[in-house]
């Protein structure tokens, strides 16, 4: 072991322990209008004393921090120099941010910490941010073939003579409110934490000893948004806004596999982005960390083999009762928390949604975001092996503006076979 004395005390402080309330650290009044009466969430280990939420920074990346201050290479003790690190654009505060229902699976007022909490920030309080906005260029090849196909024009705003797209772009890691996560799902709190804390191999004890802490920095992926056009427009429901809320599918959307419509479902919502910012509007493509509806790779490479080697072949009839006999559970996803991000940005209007998912759209209406245009993927764009997924979700009420085929059709409906 080689810390040392420059770094943390090695004592172990269990979360079990009584009187572990301390005056140094603020309450958090969740939905608070002024960011100084809503409270900072202070989730850094570097002063335990001044903590005010379970669990720490950067999500599954955690651990790896802990590595590398196991090994050596990291001081505990290390403060982040936030000097110029703040968004380039100027987002927020929305009405969203005042109502404590509106968002409880991030912490809006985690942009950007040490201009909203000067104070404090200043004074030596470790407050880190939970969200950062950036600037990018990008260059992908389906989008270069958009433009060479006259789909897409340059004009040197959106579009660049090179090819690139310009883009504005925000990371945003969660931070739940447990109370609000408990109201959205219809549970009730105390079951809530006791069954994160026992679901998770008792991973947080906190979840169970200190009721007082209402706030959970859980360690699940993060979302990414591209932002297409002016990021301020997004709050203004005239400006035209197309969206595409995306699930995280390692296989397609880097890899190019061809078993599901992902990657050229997505690459369909940035061509469209891009051509809505174009006629003045803006585009927004939410990209979720949920791999393999939340389930995980290894769970979905399994559902694959069980999908192809199964009696009568691959066949859309037969599509989520795999998933359910390996998984337990077809979807684990949860849509419910998903427009919270779109809530962030102040959106009150979508006017194209990308998305055939009934779950998806169900939960940003029911946010209170009005949906105009429901846009599917177009048929010449799902790749050979994908006609099994997409049937399916059709006749499982995904939408689509052909409507969807019958049980026996979907028989006809057949993937390729495991090749032993
Ligand atoms: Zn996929």
């Amino acid at each position: 072991m080689k810390l040392d004395s420059k770094t943390r005390s090695n004592h172990v402080i269990l979360a079990s322990h009584t009187n572990l309330k301390y005056k140094e650290s603020l309450p958090i009044n969740w939905g608070a209008q002024d960011p100084l009466e809503r409270g900072p969430v202070v989730a850094s280990l570097t002063n335990s004393k001044a903590r005010n939420a379970i669990g720490t920074h950067s999500g599954s990346y955690a651990v790896y921090r802990a590595l590398s201050i196991a090994n050596g290479k990291f001081s505990p003790a290390h403060k982040p120099d936030l000097h110029n690190t703040q968004s380039p654009v100027p987002l927020g505060p929305y009405p969203q941010w005042f109502d404590p229902t509106k968002m409880v699976s991030i912490d809006p007022w985690g942009l950007d910490p040490q201009i909203h909490f000067k104070s404090l920030y200043d004074q030596g309080l470790d407050i880190r941010p939970s969200i950062a906005v950036t600037q990018a260029h990008l260059q992908i090849p389906e989008i270069q073939q958009a433009i060479d196909a006259g789909r897409l024009e340059i004009d040197g705003k959106i579009v660049t003579k090179n090819k690139d797209i310009k883009v504005t772009k925000v990371a945003i890691d969660p931070v739940w409110y447990l109370p609000g996560i408990a109201n959205r799902l219809n549970v009730d709190e105390g079951d809530l934490r006791r069954i994160l804390f026992q679901e998770t191999g008792g991973m947080y004890a906190e979840l169970i000893t200190r009721r007082d802490l209402k706030t959970w920095l859980p360690p699940i992926g993060s979302t990414t948004v591209y932002i297409f056009g002016d990021a301020l427009d997004l709050a203004k429901p005239e400006v035209e806004l197309t969206c595409r809320v995306h699930d995280e599918c390692n296989g397609s959307d880097v890899f190019g596999s061809d078993i599901c419509t992902c990657r050229p479902y997505l690459m369909y919502g940035i061509e469209d982005a891009a051509r809505t910012a174009q006629r003045n509007g803006v585009g927004l493509i939410a990209y979720y960390r949920k791999e393999g509806r939340a389930l995980g790779e290894v769970t979905k490479f399994l559902v694959y083999n069980a999908r192809k080697r199964q009696e009568g072949g691959d066949t859309a009839a037969n599509y989520f009762r795999r998933t359910e006999c390996v998984a337990g559970v077809e979807d684990a996803r949860f849509q419910e928390f998903m427009p919270d991000i779109l809530q962030f940005f102040g959106i009150q209007k979508i006017h194209n949604l990308h998305s055939m998912s009934n779950m998806k759209y169900e939960a940003i209406v029911k946010s209170g975001i009005e949906v105009v245009n429901r846009i599917s993927i177009p048929d010449g764009l799902i790749p050979g092996d994908a006609s099994v997924e997409m049937e399916a979700k059709k006749a499982a009420g995904y939408f689509h503006q052909d409507g969807a085929l019958n049980k026996n059709e979907l028989k006809n409906i057949k993937g390729r076979k495991i090749e032993e």
